[in-house]
């Protein structure tokens, strides 16, 4: 999956999230990378998720409408992703990865952010056209 979070000049806020799928996947399936509040979720007022993962799991449970959910009841972006990951290892299990931009982060600040059930994760911020990149590893 290459997923991405972003927030244009004006305060608005989008997602994007593309995938090859799963390897040996049946013909014709279409996984959650396309689908609105599992692959993506993006609302001006609360922020935008892009997940990862177990398509099959993160349909099954919105992942990345439910990160929003937690997003807008005030939670941060760590908070928010380990309580959807939580929710859906507990309910359907599965492992996943977000990222997400939050639009009311501490102090009313914007923040990007990411946490992951997977095994690892690479990412990369630009921000001011400068890029930080990284690649983290699960416990
Ligand atoms: N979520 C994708 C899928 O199940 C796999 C991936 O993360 O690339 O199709």
């Amino acid at each position: 999956t290459v997923g991405a979070v972003a927030m244009d000049a004006h305060g608005n806020l989008a997602t994007a999230t593309s995938t090859g799928g799963i390897i040996a996947k049946l013909p014709g399936r279409v996984g959650d990378s396309p689908i609105i509040g599992s692959g993506g979720y993006a609302d001006s007022d609360v922020g935008a998720v892009s997940t990862t993962g177990d398509g099959e799991s993160i349909m099954k449970v919105c992942l990345a409408r439910r990160v929003a959910e937690y997003l807008e009841k005030g939670e941060s972006i760590r908070q928010a992703a380990e309580h959807a990951l939580e929710f859906m290892s507990n309910r359907v299990g599965g492992e996943a990865g977000i990222i997400a931009l939050s639009r009311g982060g501490e102090g009313g600040k914007c923040q990007v952010g990411c946490h992951f059930t997977s095994d690892n994760m690479p990412w990369a911020v630009v921000s001011n056209g400068k890029m930080t990149w990284g690649i983290d590893h699960g416990q």
